[in-house]
């Protein structure tokens, strides 16, 4: 897909829901902008949200997506998709893409994202052993749920109860593990996690708290999962949801300030002032949200003109707006309603 050409570039790296709203706003402030959206992803960029959804069976896979082809024309976007981008070079303002082209820039937004942490368990490179991050791994999961399999999640926390209770859905039996004393650790106390997790239970969902995975087997493709007290659990399919990271090896090849995710200001620019940053990449004074809207924020309600033209965003990171009572910030729905 190709857009109108003006002499003002902006490249955006990254087709998460951070990329599209920064993509939407510098449109909006600038519309004669050559803007050039790149994805490694193979789809359109989509509500990764709703992954969950998708895969309970609840959503279809044509309303993931965040704009059709015709919306990108329409404004001038021009979008690569399966687009790799391997580096910046800050220095002479242009990046590399894997196959080896090299595109200019005059304003460059970093919006990454970040990937799924799997610890190193011995045997998480066998076959089976998955996480939910992109579309291509929910139609990996649902290609075996759906077949009566035996799913153990690991990780107690709120994606591991959604990617449960998912897959359940699809007619697997599911057992979570969950590392600490109960589940939700995050979020509830030992007393109100057992409520929980009496219910998870009654639907039909085992749980085992407090339980350590030691090691994940198979031939080739994943047969079991090991727990540190000698229980040994079949398993089809091995879902891992612990946390995720920033995806920082371009910031890095930029030079950028980095720590657990890419240092912004309160303008949502990075330590190069030609290089902004939005979403789960970023850190902003020791945190990193995570969450789908602090990445839409900043590129959609907080841009202004003025503060596009001096490279800044005005006011206050938009995910300190997010946090306050009733903003709905986390939208991550009820465990239980999904099972
Ligand atoms: C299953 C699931 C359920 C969730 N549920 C909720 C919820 O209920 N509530 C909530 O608030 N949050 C939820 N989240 C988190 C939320 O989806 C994220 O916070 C949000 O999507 C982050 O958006 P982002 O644009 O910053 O990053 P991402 O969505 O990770 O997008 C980054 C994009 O950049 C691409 N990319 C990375 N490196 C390169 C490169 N070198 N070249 C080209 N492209 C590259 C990636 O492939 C990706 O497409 C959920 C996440 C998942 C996975």
């Amino acid at each position: 897909m190709s857009a109108k050409k003006t002499n003002k570039r902006t490249i955006i790296i990254g087709g998460g829901i951070a990329g599209v709203s920064a993509a939407e706003a510098v449109h909006a402030l600038q519309p004669d902008s050559d803007i050039t959206l790149i994805s490694e992803e193979h789809d359109l960029p989509y509500f990764r949200m709703s992954l969950t959804r998708y895969l309970a069976g609840e959503v279809e896979r044509e309303k993931l997506t965040l704009h059709d082809q015709q919306w990108y024309l329409q404004n001038h976007i021009t979008i690569l998709l399966n687009t790799h981008v391997e580096m910046i070079d800050a220095e002479g303002k242009q990046i590399s893409l894997a196959d080896g082209q090299k595109l200019p820039y005059d304003k460059l937004i970093l919006a990454s994202g970040a990937h799924p942490n799997v610890p190193p368990f011995p045997g998480r490179e066998l076959k089976g052993v998955q996480t939910l991050r992109t579309l291509e791994d929910a139609d990996l999961i649902m290609d075996v749920a759906r077949h009566h399999s035996t799913v153990v999640c690991i990780g107690g926390g709120l994606l591991g109860l959604e990617v449960a209770g998912a897959v359940a859905r699809q007619g697997a039996h599911v057992t979570v593990l969950e590392g600490l004393d109960w589940l939700l650790p995050r979020q509830l106390d030992a007393q109100a996690s057992e409520i929980l997790r009496e219910k998870i239970k009654s639907l039909g969902i085992k749980v085992i708290v407090p339980a350590m995975t030691k090691a994940m087997h198979g031939d080739g493709k994943v047969e079991s999962v090991e727990l540190a007290d000698g229980q040994v659990l079949p398993a089809d399919l091995v879902l891992i949801s612990t946390g995720v990271s920033a995806n920082l090896e371009l910031a890095k090849s930029a030079g950028l300030d980095v720590n657990r995710g890419v240092l912004v200001n309160e303008h949502m620019v990075t330590s190069n002032p030609n290089i902004l940053a939005a979403g789960d990449l970023t850190e902003f004074q020791g945190r990193s949200y995570g969450l789908w809207v602090p990445a839409k924020k900043p590129g959609h309600h907080r841009w202004s003109k003025r503060s596009w033209q001096r490279n800044q965003l005005p006011g206050r990171p938009a995910f300190h707006q997010a946090e306050s009572p009733g903003s709905g910030c986390v939208q991550y729905r009820s465990v239980l309603a999904k099972c």
